[in-house]
């Protein structure tokens, strides 16, 4: 039997919203692997099994894959979202640079729906033009680079995603990244909050900055901040395509 690794993206929750790619993969898969909540996604089946594990066991867990795809195992890592934002696949690629010896084995990612994607569909459309994608936690870099990061892409007037915007174990940082936001803007800028989007527990809030506060946000939300030319229409939140012009 031939091995492999394969990562692949969940989507946001709602399980009409995993593509057909991924639920053939799951259903060839002989192992998945991947954090408790998201290795929960998967009904168990014979032949099967679960490798459920801890959130910063990421490289642990991309060396684990590659071993079981070296047995002849087919391995499927999952995500929630898509594989390639902030997750798993750039972990398995950390771990492939240090063991040449699995450079041959069979690898795919498989794109999902990522939650900036999913939730931006919810709100109208808040990324009709340019924008970027941060992640809030300091985990893997410094909050002074997130810091930066902010700034420039504020001068930039760039429309924003934010993943990982606040936890229990940093409850505080998001309120410094609010006040950034106000100094940089002002206090009319539109600012969404979309919790467990496509899930049962779905909200989505949309205030101003100078109405947001840092208890909008915890680890299941999605926050999208507009560029300046971010209106609402109706119930909707849009961003019109053509330039502004504005940075
Ligand atoms: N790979 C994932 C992101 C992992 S980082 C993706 O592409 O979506 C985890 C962060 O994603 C969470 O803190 C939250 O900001 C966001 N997120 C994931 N699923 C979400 C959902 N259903 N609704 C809102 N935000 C979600």
């Amino acid at each position: 039997m031939t091995g492999s690794v394969t990562v692949a993206g969940l989507g946001p929750g709602d399980p009409h919203l995993v593509t057909p790619e991924v639920t053939a993969a799951l259903a060839q898969a002989t192992d998945i692997l991947g954090y408790v909540p998201y290795v929960a996604r998967i009904a168990p089946r014979e032949g099967l099994t679960l490798h459920p594990s801890d959130n910063r066991e990421e490289l642990a867990r991309a060396n684990h894959a590659l071993d079981l795809a070296a047995r002849g195992r087919r391995a499927v890592i999952v995500s929630s979202g898509d594989p390639g934002v902030f997750a798993m696949a750039s972990a398995l690629f950390e771990a492939l640079e240090a063991a040449p010896h699995h450079h041959d084995l069979q690898i795919a990612i498989l794109p999902g729906i990522t939650a900036m994607l999913a939730a931006a569909a919810k709100l109208g459309a808040p990324l009709g033009h340019d924008f970027c994608a941060i992640n809030l936690s300091d985990n893997l870099k410094p909050f002074a680079l997130i810091e930066h990061r902010l700034r420039m892409a504020a001068r930039g007037d760039f429309a924003m995603g934010f993943y990982n915007p606040r936890s229990a174990s940093r409850p505080h940082q998001f309120a410094r990244v609010l006040e950034i936001l106000r100094e940089e803007y002002g206090d009319d800028r539109l600012i969404s909050f979309a919790r467990a989007v496509s899930t049962p527990q779905e909200t989505i809030t949309t205030v101003t900055l100078g109405e947001a506060r840092p208890e909008m946000a915890d680890m299941r939300t999605l926050v999208i901040l507009g560029n300046s030319a971010t209106r609402r229409v109706g119930r909707w939140v849009y961003t019109p395509r053509s330039a502004q012009g504005a940075a």
